[in-house]
C-alpha cells in the first residue's frame, strides 16, 4: 500500500457492515463521538469526489446513480490511500467498505503488509422489508451531517428547507443496492467470521436500542475501552 498504517498503540480498527438503511451512518456517528477515530465512509468519499468533479468522481458517478457498485480497483485505491494517512494511525472505522470479497482481501493484504490488524467487524443485520421504508424517508442535513427520517426521526422545522435527499435513495435504486448487498457484500461476512472478527447485531429497533447492542458486542470483542 502507499504509505504504511502505523501501529502506535492502536485504539481500534473496525469495519461496519450492513445493507443500505441498516443504520450504519447513525451508529457510526455514535461510535465516532465515543471513540474519536476517523469515520471513513466510502460512499461519502465518492459523493464528495462526484461533487468536486474529480477524475475519481467522474469514474464513479454513473455507477452510483444506478445503485451499482463502483469497480473494485477505483474504490480499493481510494480507501487504502485514505487509511494510510496520519489520522488513521490510532484506528479507524470503515463504513461501506469492503463491499466485495476482493475488497476484503485487498484490505487484509494491505493491513498485513503494514503489520497491523483489524479488531472487529460489526455487522448490523436488518430484514429487507424494513430497509426500503427507512431509506426512502431518509434526509441528511448538509450543515451538521445529521441523518433524519421523515417518519422515524422527524427533522426540526428550521432545518427542513436545507435537507438533502440522496440521488440513490429512490425505491428503484434502493432495490438494486439491496440486491447487490446480498450478492456481493454478504460474501465478506464468512471471510471475517473465519478470522474470528465478526460480531452480528440485530439492527431492528430505535437507534438507542441498536447502540446498546453495538456497545455490548464491542465489549465482547474486547474493543470497547
Ligand atoms: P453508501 O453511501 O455506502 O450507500 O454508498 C453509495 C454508493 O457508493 C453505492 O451504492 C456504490 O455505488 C458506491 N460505493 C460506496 N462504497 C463502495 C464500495 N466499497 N464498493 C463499490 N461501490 C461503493
Amino acid at each position: 500500500m502507499r504509505g504504511a498504517v502505523q501501529d502506535s498503540g492502536a485504539l481500534m480498527r473496525m469495519i461496519l457492515i450492513g445493507p443500505a438503511g441498516a443504520g450504519k451512518g447513525t451508529q457510526a456517528q455514535n461510535l465516532v463521538t465515543r471513540y474519536g477515530f476517523p469515520h471513513i465512509s466510502s460512499g461519502d468519499m465518492l459523493r464528495e469526489a462526484v461533487r468536486e468533479g474529480t477524475e475519481l468522481g467522474k469514474a464513479a458517478d454513473g455507477f452510483m446513480k444506478r445503485g451499482a457498485l463502483v469497480p473494485d480497483e477505483v474504490v480499493i485505491g481510494m480507501i487504502l490511500e485514505r487509511i494510510s494517512r496520519a489520522d488513521c494511525a490510532k484506528g479507524f472505522m470503515l463504513d461501506g467498505f469492503p463491499r466485495t470479497r476482493p475488497q476484503a482481501e485487498a484490505l487484509d493484504q494491505a493491513l498485513t503488509a503494514a503489520g497491523v490488524h483489524l479488531d472487529v467487524v460489526l455487522h448490523i443485520d436488518v430484514p429487507d422489508a424494513a430497509l426500503i421504508e427507512r431509506i426512502t424517508g431518509r434526509r441528511t442535513d448538509p450543515l451538521t451531517g445529521t441523518i433524519y427520517h421523515l417518519k422515524f426521526k422527524p427533522p426540526p422545522p428550521e432545518v427542513f428547507s436545507r435537507l438533502q435527499h440522496r440521488d440513490d435513495d429512490t425505491e428503484a435504486a434502493v432495490r438494486i443496492r439491496i440486491e447487490k448487498y446480498h450478492r456481493d457484500t454478504t460474501q465478506c461476512i464468512p471471510f471475517y467470521a473465519e478470522r474470528g472478527l465478526l460480531k452480528t447485531v440485530d439492527g431492528v429497533g430505535t437507534p438507542d436500542e441498536v447502540l446498546m447492542r453495538v456497545t455490548a458486542a464491542l465489549q465482547t470483542a474486547g474493543a470497547a475501552h
